[in-house]
């Protein structure tokens, strides 16, 4: 059966990859097809939902979306779904490395720590059929970005209970426990059903 992917993020394609192995997994840039549909939802369940269902409406076919982001709970869980155009302005987007820069700036005297990926995850068959499924990774803000794998938010995200950030894991171990792993094998399961 072939999967659509509704994203051309290179990163989150690797990871998705190794969760659908049993699948043809498609994305819109391998097909030619132009696709930045404007995230205009207010929640990251929202904004899949909308990725999804406007890739469907190019490929109909099987379609799997995920939106996702860094919520950090001293700045009321900014940048969330903001988190790709943290610190943007003139709708310039910041490199990943500016932007873990300026949250780190931004909570220069922060004391309480705490923050989370999140990602909500579709699998999407029709506009009105879906399973939705969201999943956390839990963590601490770092003072100083550590690591080189991965990508966006990795290198400032630290897990107590590794003693590292989500960018010095493996692949295999990010894939492990993140919340896109997590969200991805339980929709995996779904669909194996
Ligand atoms: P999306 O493509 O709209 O879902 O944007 C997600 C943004 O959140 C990305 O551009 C990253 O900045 C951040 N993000 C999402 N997932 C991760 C992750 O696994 N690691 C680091 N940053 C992430």
């Amino acid at each position: 059966m072939t999967l659509w992917l509704a994203t051309n993020n290179e990163h989150k394609k690797r990871e998705l990859e190794a969760i659908f192995s049993d699948y043809t997994l498609r994305t819109p840039a391998s097909a030619g097809l132009v696709f930045d549909p404007e995230e205009t939802g207010s929640s990251f369940i929202e904004n899949t939902l909308i990725k999804a269902r406007a890739l469907f409406d190019l490929v109909h076919e099987p379609v799997i979306a995920d939106d996702s982001g860094l919520c950090v709970d001293a700045l009321d869980g900014r940048p969330g779904i903001y988190s790709a155009r943290y610190g943007s302005t003139d709708g310039q987007k910041l490199e990943s490395w500016e932007r873990n820069q300026l949250l780190l700036k931004e909570l220069e005297k922060a004391t309480d720590r705490k923050a989370r990926f999140i990602c909500s995850m579709v699998a999407l068959f029709s506009h009105d059929r879906f399973y939705v499924v969201q999943e956390t990774l839990e963590g601490e803000i770092i003072r100083e970005s550590r690591g080189t794998g991965g990508f966006g938010y990795d290198p400032i995200l630290y897990l107590p209970d590794r003693r590292c950030t989500v960018a010095e894991l493996s692949e295999e171990e990010k894939n492990r426990i993140s919340h896109r792993g997590k969200a991805g094998r339980a929709l995996a399961r779904l669909l194996s059903k």
